[in-house]
């Protein structure tokens, strides 16, 4: 079913989560097993990243370095159609400008739609760690806007070089990213919010939020997305604190702030653990004034680390 059916149909804030795929090399089962007891809270849909590829350095005996393109966590089509056979919830693949081209973009739909995926989350994706910026595919989207574009097309039957509409439509319901705190490369935040209008527009369903820790931010970014005249749902990500490292890392990755009563806990805390209880609690605060304030989905950003996810949403659901 489509998220947007799923949210028209709930009379009450949803439960949402988003998954990585594995390491290459690690299997699936603890994973699956891992996202088991969120089940409980009954979350219609399951997104799943996608990873493009990062580039390694490998050294050869004669001292010469080589430059290495390799994807880190592949799988996210088979870990959709693994979600959706042993869960029967709508997985929601998401999927990059970055590292396709227009061809390989249609492929991948269409593998998608054969597997049952109704819902996809139009992204552009980063410049792999070792590149300075975005950089499209010869022949591939400069941004998601783009990218919703072509979607949209083929939903019409309109696929690449070809003439005429098909008989068969595929029928995606798609889904973009927004930014409570701005995109990062964004010159200011009317830019970015007539960006975000660009992809509701060429036909993007539902707007999924960055995460944020402070909900002023969330409730003024809804305010200015509709003054923009953006009607679309806006679900808001959340993304609890677990450890010390995150409380520099998730900043300076991310682009956003940390608000200073959050702060002032995380600063008495010495060890991940400590860290973790004042994440959650945190989170719970969160959650209980999104909820009131009625949003569609709290849509959480697991990590895959489903322990953390659980511990807020017993408290909420
Ligand atoms: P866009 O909407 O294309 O915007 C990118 C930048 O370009 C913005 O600054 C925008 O203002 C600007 N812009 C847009 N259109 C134009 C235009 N026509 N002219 C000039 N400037 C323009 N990354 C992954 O690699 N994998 C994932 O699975 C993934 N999942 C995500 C899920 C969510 C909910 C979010 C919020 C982010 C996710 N990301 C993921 C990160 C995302 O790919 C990056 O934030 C990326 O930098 C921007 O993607 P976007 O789709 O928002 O880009």
């Amino acid at each position: 079913m489509k998220i947007t059916e799923h949210l028209k149909k709930a009379d009450q804030t949803l439960f949402s989560f988003e998954i990585l795929p594995p390491l290459k090399g690690q299997s699936l089962k603890e994973l699956l097993e891992g996202i088991a007891p969120l089940m409980e809270f009954k979350p219609p849909f399951v997104d799943v990243t996608y990873h493009r590829e990062e580039y390694i350095y490998k050294k050869h005996p004669n001292g010469l370095l080589e430059k290495i393109s390799t994807k880190k966590r592949p799988g996210t089509v088979g870990i959709c159609a693994a979600i959706m056979n042993r869960f029967q919830v709508d997985a929601v693949p998401h999927l990059l400008c970055g590292g396709f081209n227009k061809e390989e973009t249609e492929n991948a739909l269409i593998d998608l739609n054969f597997i049952g995926v109704e819902n996809v989350l139009a992204l552009r994706g980063d410049a792999p760690k070792t590149e300075g910026k975005f950089i499209p595919e010869p022949d591939g989207h400069h941004f998601a806007s783009e990218l919703v574009e072509q979607i949209v097309r083929m939903n019409n039957g309109k696929y690449l070089h070809e003439e005429t509409e098909t008989s068969f439509h595929t029928d995606f319901c798609v889904g973009v990213a927004g930014y409570p705190e701005k995109h990062f490369e964004a010159p200011s935040m009317k830019f970015d919010l007539k960006r975000l209008k660009e992809k509701v527009e060429k036909g993007a369903e539902y707007i999924v939020t960055q995460m944020f820790f402070d909900n002023q931010k969330y409730f003024e970014f809804v305010d200015q997305v509709r003054e923009a005249g953006i009607t679309v749902p806006i679900i808001p990500g959340i993304k609890p604190i677990t450890t010390v490292g995150q409380i520099t890392m998730l900043p300076r990755t991310f682009f956003l702030d940390l608000p200073d009563p959050l702060m002032d806990e995380l600063e008495k805390c010495k060890t991940n653990a400590e860290v973790r209880e004042v994440g959650i609690e945190w989170a719970i605060k969160q959650c209980k004034e999104l909820v009131k304030a009625e949003v569609p989905s709290l849509h959480f950003y697991t990590m895959s680390k489903a322990g953390t996810t659980y511990a807020i949403a017993k408290e909420i659901f």
